[in-house]
């Protein structure tokens, strides 16, 4: 393979990513030769995934061939399973969403009927952006559990029963294309960086039942030598008035046990609180009441004290908060900014951003998109491609 600086999937993602719109830019970027370039770029138009159009313009000379990305060359499909909910959308190769499906559906029914439904909402959005089965590309799947990486298959997770081991990869065998599975917290943090482009160091720290973070280094998800990477939900805390919670892992007092909504709930309740479930905290700490705020602000300081030494230790240009508790928005995060300003050293803070998604609906859908077109994009992937 060549040296990945100037590999066809190199230089084609210089033009997916806007760095590059010439054959002359691609050479200054890379400090390739013109005629490897040149015909890299043939390779890469002939395949259908560049286009030429247009004239740039002249630095002296001959004005540039515009050269930009086909991004309906093909498509992917992008599954975001949740406890609660099944998502699934079709999008191009530029992660824009051609059509989407999705209802409430309970993950512990088990495997089988959840990816017959998957697979019968594939279908439905395929039909209704008049695409092929044979168009898809790669699938990308998000669930809400630990997910061993390599093989696609979700490892021990505790709320999805009847899931583990097995191969979800094989439910997409009939589109013939790589498939990928994540854990949907990893999967929200690609959704969170966007389109490809970003080289930022962010930590998208998601607040539901339980607690965990997708780590995304240099632009990329990293996942670790076991994939368990960013599971921050069993780091021990200091409870805040001294008592000891056993987590539903068996540990005391790790960070979920003491602030995640399963958490909120318990203590909501604890306090004579008019709730049922987490999604009643949250509203009630959206409406202002005194004692739901003060619930939800102090969670966000136990989480903010965890995330204070993952600054320090880490020291990203963002934190992202997503998750269903993360709807409540101001509260939580007054909290979690007091002890991450607080806590952190004043170099890691000066510049840190933490802010609350944009978009917390779509970044499971968006995610699993963008896993699937690195997947059949990625440079190893498109050298392949070329050569086969
Ligand atoms: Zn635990």
């Amino acid at each position: 393979m060549p040296s990945a600086s100037a590999s066809a999937g190199a230089l084609l993602r210089h033009v997916r990513t806007g760095r590059a719109r010439s054959r002359a830019d691609l050479v200054a970027l890379t400090g390739a030769s013109r005629n490897t370039v040149s015909a890299r770029v043939d390779q890469l138009i002939a395949a259908n995934l560049l286009e030429e159009g247009g004239r740039g313009w002249s630095t002296g000379g001959r004005p540039p061939t515009l050269l930009q990305f086909n991004a309906r060359a093909g498509c992917v499909l992008a599954v975001d399973l949740g406890v609660t909910s099944v998502d699934v959308a079709v999008t191009d190769l530029s992660a824009r969403v051609l059509a989407t499906a999705g209802h409430p559906i309970d993950i512990a029914v088990g495997p089988e009927p959840v990816l017959a439904e998957v697979d019968r909402l594939g279908r439905l959005v395929l039909e209704e952006a008049g695409l092929d089965t044979s168009a898809v590309c790669a699938v990308g799947v998000g669930v809400p559990g630990p997910v061993e990486f390599s093989t696609g298959r979700p490892s021990h997770p505790p709320i999805m029963p009847g899931w583990h081991d097995h191969p979800i990869p094989e439910a997409f065998a009939r589109y013939d294309c790589p498939v990928v599975v994540d854990n949907d917290v990893n999967v929200m943090a690609l959704g969170e960086m966007g389109v490809a482009g970003s080289d930022q160091d962010v930590l998208v720290v998601k607040v539901g039942t339980g607690i965990g973070c997708g780590v995304v280094v240099e632009g990329r998800v990293y996942r670790g030598a076991q994939g368990s990477a960013g599971d921050i939900g069993h780091i021990y805390v200091a409870p805040p008035d001294g008592r000891t919670v056993i987590c539903r892992c068996g540990q005391e007092n790790c960070l979920e046990a003491i602030a995640g909504g399963g958490a909120l709930l318990r203590d909501a309740r604890a306090a004579g609180l008019p709730v049922r479930t987490t999604r009643d905290v949250v509203e009630l700490a959206a409406q202002g009441d005194g004692p739901t705020l003060e619930l939800v602000r102090g969670a966000g300081r136990t989480i903010g004290t965890v995330l204070a030494a993952l600054v320090n230790f880490f020291n990203p240009h963002r934190i992202v908060m997503t998750g269903g508790v993360a709807r409540a928005g101001a509260p939580l995060l007054a909290g979690i900014r007091e002890a991450v300003y607080g806590r952190s050293m004043p170099l890691a803070a000066r510049a840190l951003e933490i802010t609350v998604s944009d978009a917390p609906d779509l970044s499971g859908r968006l995610g699993a998109a963008l896993m699937a077109i690195e997947e059949f994009l990625g440079e190893d992937a498109v050298h392949r491609a070329l050569t086969r």
